[in-house]
């Protein structure tokens, strides 16, 4: 950790989300002060789970709340997906063996309650005296210089610092500003979440050490034990089809009898378990190059949402945080060359988690032929094959490693 310089700016961060607070720790460890603009009343999270693949935990570990992480996390047995109408098993990935431990380097899978994650890294925040966390504070624009820069809140205020990282999620107000005609991409699916202590769960579900998927057309459903196998988290994913209008429950509940009326008995023991009537939309944003103008950047969903299938949006925004101020102290706090050089440096990694979950969102829910020909496919691989498919992924590149890219070089590929 930097000993904090007070005679700096602050960064400003926008958002309070995990990527937001894990951006102001990973600052504040290097020596900036930090302004941290949340719109709630409370800096919190959503009250589900989250699963974070072994790439992430350096990341815990570089913001020193590993051993908090590990501590509030369960390690899931396995990844196992299976066709919900068959009940074949279409893939079983195995997460806690000595294999495992020694492709990554000890770090494990871990499956965490976001409540849990998001407390550990506001109390870690908490604690730095060089973070100033604000609530009710919703950022409206953001403008810069050649030496700083600043936001404009909706109740008319001008918070100026040396940055501004803007980490205010998927529908980002701040990356409307830097691409007007760019939108999130709905996708027609609804997601159901719940979390049900395991003692209310039916066997056929509380006897799972793993997470466990079962998927269909236009269906699928994955769900995994938290807090030491006290709760179980359920994810239930709905394609919603034309014509069934968002508030038209009894429809809805029609369509979804109607695409679960073959599946297997633990799919619908699963169902049973869920409120029907909460949902959220699901939503990315295709890759785009520009995160950054000035002293002004995009980092975690602002920049690369993604869809949950390969489960890393937290992940990426994790990556982003520690990296980022690590590339401001290398380019001697020049952050408009820091800035440049972490999309560079963040792109095709953040794209490829884009486009390979867009990937396998398709895979999760086609139907026919197609459906057929995936099952082969993956019934076909072992448990090696699947680690190598994912080691670009599990085995961090981060942070602080990659060859510096010189100042004059970034600027020539200014777009
Ligand atoms: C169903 C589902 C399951 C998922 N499962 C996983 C998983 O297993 N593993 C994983 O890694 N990821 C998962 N994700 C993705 C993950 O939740 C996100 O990628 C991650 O939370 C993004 O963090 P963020 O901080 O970038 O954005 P957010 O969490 O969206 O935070 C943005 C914050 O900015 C605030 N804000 C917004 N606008 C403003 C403004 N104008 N001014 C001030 N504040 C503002 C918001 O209130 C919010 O607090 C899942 C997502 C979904 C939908």
């Amino acid at each position: 950790m930097t000993p904090m310089d007070t005679s700096r700016d602050p960064v400003i961060v926008v958002g309070g989300g995990i990527g937001g607070v894990a951006t102001a720790l990973a600052f504040a460890r290097q020596g900036w002060p930090v302004r941290l603009l949340e719109q709630a009343e409370q800096i919190g999270a959503i009250g589900y789970g989250v699963q974070l693949g072994p790439n992430v935990v350096p990341m815990l570990r570089a913001l020193g709340v590993e051993e908090a992480a590990r501590k509030a996390a369960y390690l899931p047995t396995q990844l196992r997906l299976h066709d919900m109408n068959s009940g074949a098993t279409l893939f079983d990935i195995p997460l806690r063996t000595p294999a495992f431990d020694a492709r990554y380097g000890g770090s494990p899978y871990m499956a965490i309650h976001r409540v849990d994650l998001h407390e550990l890294l506001v109390d870690a925040c908490r604690a730095h005296p060089g973070i100033d966390l604000n609530q009710s504070t919703t950022v409206a624009r953001f403008d810069h210089t050649e030496t700083g820069a600043c936001v404009t809140t909706s109740d008319g205020r001008t918070i100026a610092g040396a940055a501004v990282i803007a980490a205010d999620g998927l529908r980002s107000r701040l990356r409307a500003q830097l691409h007007p005609n760019d939108a999130s991409r709905d996708t027609g699916y609804v997601a159901h979440r719940t979390i049900v202590p395991m003692a209310e769960a039916p066997a056929s579900i509380r006897q799972h050490t793993g997470v466990t998927m079962w998927t269909g057309p236009g269906f699928h459903v994955i769900y995994y034990p938290l807090r030491d196998r006290a709760e179980m988290n359920i994810v239930v994913v709905v394609q919603v089809p034309a014509g069934v209008a968002a508030e038209d429950n009894a429809r809805y509940r029609e369509h979804l009898e109607a695409i679960t009326a073959h599946a297997r008995p633990e799919v619908r023991d699963v169902l049973a378990l869920v409120s029907l009537e909460r949902r959220w939309s699901i939503a990315d944003r295709h890759p785009v190059r520009r995160w950054c103008e000035g002293r002004v950047t995009l980092l975690g969903d602002s920049a690369h949402a993604t869809l949950q299938s390969l489960a890393q949006g937290a992940g990426m925004a994790l990556e982003d945080a520690v990296l980022l101020p690590s590339l401001v102290t290398r380019f001697d706090g020049d952050f408009a060359h820091a800035f440049k050089a972490f999309e560079q440096q963040r792109f095709l990694r953040t794209a490829r988690v884009q486009l390979e979950s867009r990937a396998l969102w398709e895979q999760y829910h086609c139907d026919g032929a197609q459906a057929e020909v995936r099952s082969a496919q993956w019934q076909e691989r072992n448990a090696e094959d699947f680690h190598r498919c994912l080691d670009w992924l599990w085995k961090p590149d981060l942070p602080i490693v990659a060859t510096p890219t010189t100042p004059s070089k970034l600027l020539q590929e200014t777009p």
